[in-house]
């Protein structure tokens, strides 16, 4: 734990640095990693099954720039995605063969219950709340809640500003971030919609002040601002990434972990970083250590 506050400080002493000298809009590339084509696996377990259907149906954002976010060819681009396409590869199923599927917040754990995907990368936070319905592997990356706000705003210095400032604040229905938010304003000024580009459209046409959400799915909003919006850079929260599955399926947790042990290991992690996010906040992190599998 130590050692992921360390990696986090980091992290966020980055992505402060990056956003102050950022462009706008840069694109986040995608690359297709070597496919595992003799992997074999014991028969009954969900890697042989989805190995022997030769596609997979993943779960993540559509529209959070650097992490998940769907292009006009209709194909999803960032972090998660990367970080699933080294998963699926090493299931032996091609990025060709993965079916997107968008996850809103509030509908994750459902998704995986229902069988609607068989995983999900889409900055997912690890809690014992979810983890009651649901199991994560990972964490693969570690994020932090921070706020955004207008460039030229002042007022707003982090969470303990908000109500001196009266401020109203936007987030996502089923989000982490959304409860958080509830210790620091007024219940009455919490504005919730299902994606956080619909809160960032609230910011842009002043209906609300702030929008609030892990630091990097901000960083994303901001670089396609053109200098519109700002982070506050203060993080106030640990948000590990987990990759949800389904509730007790310790054998796919275990090769999902050893499959981001291994992406640490020759490099393509950092790839996966540097290909997307990277492009924005060029420190890649280290792989945090991992949960044990339950
Ligand atoms: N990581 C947080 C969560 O899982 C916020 C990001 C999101 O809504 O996807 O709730």
């Amino acid at each position: 734990m130590r050692l992921r506050r360390l990696m986090f400080g980091t992290a966020a002493a980055a992505l402060a640095c990056t956003v102050a000298a950022c462009g706008g809009g840069k694109d986040t590339g995608s690359s297709n990693p070597p496919v595992n084509t003799s992997a074999t696996f014991d028969a009954g377990t969900t890697m042989a099954k989805l190995k022997d259907a030769g596609k997979i149906r993943i779960g993540t954002k559509f529209d959070q720039p650097l992490f998940g976010l769907k292009g006009l060819d209709n194909k999803p681009t960032g972090f998660d995605v990367e970080i699933a396409k080294l998963v699926a590869a090493k299931l032996g199923v091609g990025a060709d063969k993965i079916e997107w599927v968008e996850t809103q917040s509030k509908v994750r754990e459902e998704y995986i219950e229902q069988g609607k995907v068989d995983l999900i990368v889409a900055t997912y936070t690890i809690n014992d709340k979810r983890k009651e319905r649901i199991s994560f592997a990972g964490p693969y990356y570690e994020a932090g809640q921070d706020l955004m706000v207008k460039k030229d705003n002042s007022a707003i210095t982090g969470p303990e500003s908000l109500k001196a400032a009266n401020a109203r604040v936007c987030s996502v229905t089923g989000s982490t971030p959304a409860e958080t938010i509830k210790k620091y304003v007024d219940p009455a000024n919490v504005v919730l919609f299902d994606v956080y580009s619909k809160c960032a459209d609230a910011l842009k046409n002043n209906q609300v002040d702030v929008v609030t959400t892990d630091n990097v799915i901000l960083l994303g909003l901001v670089d396609k601002s053109a200098g519109a919006f700002k982070l506050v850079g203060k993080p106030f929260t640990t948000e590990p990434y987990g990759i949800g599955i389904k509730k007790g399926d310790t054998k796919f947790c275990q090769f999902i972990d050893d499959t981001l042990k291994a992406a640490a290991g020759d490099g393509s992690y950092e790839k996966a970083w540097q290909d997307t996010a990277g492009k924005v906040a060029p420190d890649a992190p280290k792989l945090p250590d991992l949960d044990t599998c339950s």
